[in-house]
């Protein structure tokens, strides 16, 4: 028998009903957002920190590659098994195991979807910060590797901020418990902050020790359009630069009002770009925040229309067109390259200007939102799917767009990874030695290769 049926003989018989290997099962786990497909040989639902140490143990004997899996929520396909192997699924270690309000902190399962981890915690008036767009169906193990990040990233930071701890599995199977509830903790290499972001090549995260926050007392939503997006992107440094730190500064340009405009009909000017600009605090902090950005707004002359949402309905209004690009893009055409490049704020309008420079020379729309108080665009190379050309073309003009946010000082990534959708231009930005002393530190944990192989090119 070969090593890898000997695998699987062995898995089948210890998780039996647990253990997946029908067509149905493994064309569910063998794709994520990414809409690619990599089918596993076999789907393991593990229940608690033991089970996937024998996983890993075994995998690791006889050489099987492993990836874990949260909710296959991901964006550059770090969840798909490229070389069949086991499908590692947290998806059933979902709960709290501590809360411990006096450190404000708590231990949870990998699996632990976010959103209901911010259920959990909210009647002790606390919540968890780390807020992805995909809260409802990512779990904190994906986050955790993917050191996700949200709107609320501009005041709160994402992942890597609020992460004290955490409980891993290695590739031959030992678990090590490493960082702590200490607020200070020098001892050794920050081996937790080497974990965060690591999309699932180093270690199993299986359990999580997470900071919480208070909620504040107070909101206030705010929506600025303008007719010059550099002047829209030259107020997020002004903002910050008056002494308010906002927890949320996300931007839609002309494109993206456009679209929306045309698919749902709301009421929006003909602008260059939106602001909306979320405040929170005490509701002293939050009248004078907002106060201040009324004040900024007023002596701005490229701003078309300021607005305070007076309640939830209101703010849930401003909100509506950045909330609906997404879904709206279809209407544009049917192809879709979507990557999360980030560049010193500062650079914001530079890189949307070299994006329209772009966009005019492939002929190809280029739709851009996201989070301009961390300068993390959205970018959106519209194509149709049955015309060669184009899609060579929104490919191409995809290089170029990567090739200018480094050249800007920016990143590939800002939230979603490498994974295998951006391996190709990781060294670019990195340069040759970097990516050597990441194989080295991927050698060191993982030998024989088989955590989640061939991701991120390591
Ligand atoms: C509509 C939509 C909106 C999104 N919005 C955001 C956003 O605002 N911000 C953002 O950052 N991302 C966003 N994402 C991307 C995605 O949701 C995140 O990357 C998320 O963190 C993935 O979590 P998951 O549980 O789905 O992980 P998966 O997709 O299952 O896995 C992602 C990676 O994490 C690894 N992994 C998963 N669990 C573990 C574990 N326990 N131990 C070790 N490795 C593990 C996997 O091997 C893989 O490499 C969005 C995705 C969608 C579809």
């Amino acid at each position: 028998m070969k090593a890898k049926e000997k695998v699987y003989k062995a898995l089948k018989k210890r998780f039996k009903d647990r253990c997946l290997t029908d067509r149905l099962s493994l064309v569910q786990y063998s794709y994520d957002a990414t809409q690619m497909m990599f089918p596993p040989d076999m789907v393991i639902l593990t229940e608690n920190t033991e089970e996937v140490s024998y996983v890993m143990e075994i995998a690791n004997r006889f050489r099987v590659p492993v990836v874990p899996r949260g909710w296959g929520s991901g964006f550059t396909g770090g969840a798909l098994n490229v070389n069949g192997g086991i499908c590692l699924s947290l998806e059933k270690m979902d709960k709290v195991l501590e809360l411990d309000l006096d450190n404000l902190m708590v231990w949870v399962q990998a699996g632990m979807v976010n959103y209901d981890l911010q259920e959990h915690v909210k009647p002790y008036g606390l919540f968890f910060p780390p807020d992805p767009s995909s809260w409802k169906f990512s779990t904190i193990g994906g986050n955790i590797a993917e050191n996700a990040g949200g709107p609320r990233a501009v005041k709160y930071g994402v992942m890597k901020d609020w992460v004290k701890g955490l409980e891993i599995v290695l590739a031959d199977g030992s678990v090590l418990n490493i960082g702590s509830k200490n607020i200070k903790d020098v001892a050794g290499y920050d081996l937790v902050d080497l974990i965060v972001g690591s999309e699932g090549t180093l270690a199993v995260v299986t359990k999580a020790l997470l900071k919480l926050h208070p909620i504040p007392e107070a909101k206030k939503t705010m929506q600025l359009i303008f007719n010059s997006m550099r002047e829209a992107a030259a107020m997020v440094n002004k903002i910050i630069l008056y002494g308010v730190i906002p927890v949320a500064i996300e931007f839609v340009d002309r494109f993206s009002i456009k679209t929306v405009k045309e698919a749902t009909g709301v009421d929006l000017p003909d602008a260059d770009a939106i602001l909306i600009v979320e405040v929170d605090g005490s509701k002293a902090e939050v009248e004078l925040d907002s106060k201040k950005i009324e004040e900024l707004a007023k002596k701005n002359s490229s701003i078309i229309s300021f607005k305070v949402a007076k309640d939830e309905k209101e703010a849930e209004e401003v909100w509506f067109a950045r909330r609906t690009i997404s879904p709206t893009l279809k209407r544009i055409a049917d192809g879709k390259l979507n990557e999360d490049i980030v560049v010193p704020r500062s650079k914001l309008a530079d890189m949307i200007e070299k994006l329209e420079k772009i966009s005019k020379k492939y002929g190809l729309p280029i739709v851009n939102f996201g989070h301009a108080g961390d300068g993390n665009i959205h970018v959106n190379i519209m194509y149709h799917t049955d015309n060669k050309e184009e899609s060579k073309k929104a490919h191409l003009a995809m290089n170029e767009v990567f090739e200018e946010c480094i050249k800007l000082g920016g990143s590939i990534t800002g939230e979603h990874g490498v994974g295998i959708t951006k391996q190709d231009f990781l060294e670019k930005q990195l340069g040759t030695r970097q990516v050597e002393l990441l194989k080295s530190i991927k050698r060191a944990f993982d030998p024989n290769n088989i955590l989640n192989p061939n991701k991120m090119r390591l």
